[in-house]
């Protein structure tokens, strides 16, 4: 049996699709544009990539889009005033700030002075103690984007077992958060995890987030199980280019699991469409509009 590919850049097109209606829509009845601004300190390429496709994302789904992009020598001092300016401007409904942020700045004191209102990555740990409680919180966009993977297969996640391999506070504790909102039955695995094997095979859910290529094999994964691969690995390829993996083993898992998610095309494009989610959200808890239902 081979398992249904989980097509990511599809059910991530016909998500932006939805947001730009709503935001259109947004315009028209409340005269509300939300903006996003994101800050990018330094050069990193992986970063200046991935901030150019959030930008054209926002940009699309007729939102504004506010780029700073600051030396590599920015001070500690001018990041917070930065943030502080963003935290007051009416036409700012979030704020992303890209890491890593260079060595000599704190960026947990950066994400912490945000306003947790306009915090689009939902790392800001009000945001962190809203979703924990079960009150409405701007949730990390990795993870939603995979819960949505997972629900475009299953339309209740209630009552299955799902198992998170990851405890990061980016991607596998928010994962556990959301998942328990759905009323799966959760494990969270991790390096310390003993038989980690026999873990995953519980899972009629299984979500890979740790960042080494292709470490769960077919035969860790339970016959008919819906495997979302979070890991992006590059790894050396054919003629001397390099490639992208997941932390999953394709090829072989794709024989055993009823539904998979590809590397690339499976979580990434979700990330970008749930940042322009979270700014729409963002937007509309800001002007006090009800929460078009995308
Ligand atoms: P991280 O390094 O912060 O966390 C990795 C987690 O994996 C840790 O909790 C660790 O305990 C666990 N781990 C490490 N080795 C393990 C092992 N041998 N067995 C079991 N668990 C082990 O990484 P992260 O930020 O959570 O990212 C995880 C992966 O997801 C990376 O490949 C990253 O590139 C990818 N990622 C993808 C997106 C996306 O948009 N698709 C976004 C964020 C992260």
């Amino acid at each position: 049996m081979s398992a249904t590919i989980i097509d990511g850049k599809a059910i991530a097109q016909s998500l932006r699709g939805k947001i730009a209606a709503a935001t259109a829509d947004l315009k028209t009845r409340h005269g509300l544009v939300p903006g996003l601004a994101v800050v990018l300190a330094g050069n990193d390429p992986a970063s200046e990539v991935y901030v150019r496709s959030k930008s054209k994302a926002v940009v699309e789904a007729g939102m504004q889009s506010f780029d700073h992009k600051l030396p590599r020598d920015v001070t500690q001092a001018e990041l917070m005033a930065l943030v502080a300016r963003l935290n007051a401007d009416k036409n700012v409904h979030g704020i992303l700030v890209q890491l890593p942020l260079p060595k000599q700045i704190d960026s947990t004191a950066v994400l912490n002075a945000i306003d947790p209102a306009k915090d689009v990555d939902g790392f800001h740990p009000v945001n962190v103690g809203r979703l924990a409680t079960g009150l409405p919180a701007l949730a990390p966009c990795t993870p939603l984007g995979s819960v949505r993977l997972a629900k475009s297969v299953h339309s209740s996640l209630s009552g299955m077992d799902a198992v998170v391999i990851g405890r990061s506070n980016i991607v596998g504790k928010p994962l556990v958060q959301l998942l328990l909102a759905e009323n799966a039955t959760v494990t969270i695995a991790h390096s310390k995890t003993k038989n980690l094997a026999d873990v995953c095979r519980r899972a009629d859910l299984l979500f890979a987030a740790v960042g080494r290529p292709e470490m769960v094999r077919g035969n860790w994964i339970k016959p008919g199980a819906t495997v979302i691969d979070v890991g992006i690995n590059r790894v050396p390829g054919d003629a001397g280019k390099t490639k992208l993996v997941g932390d999953v083993a394709f090829t072989e898992a794709k024989d055993v699991a009823g539904a998979i998610t590809p590397v690339p095309g499976g979580v990434g494009p979700m990330t970008i469409a749930c940042v322009i989610l979270n700014t729409l959200r963002a937007a509309c808890a800001g002007a006090g509009v009800p929460e078009p239902d995308v």
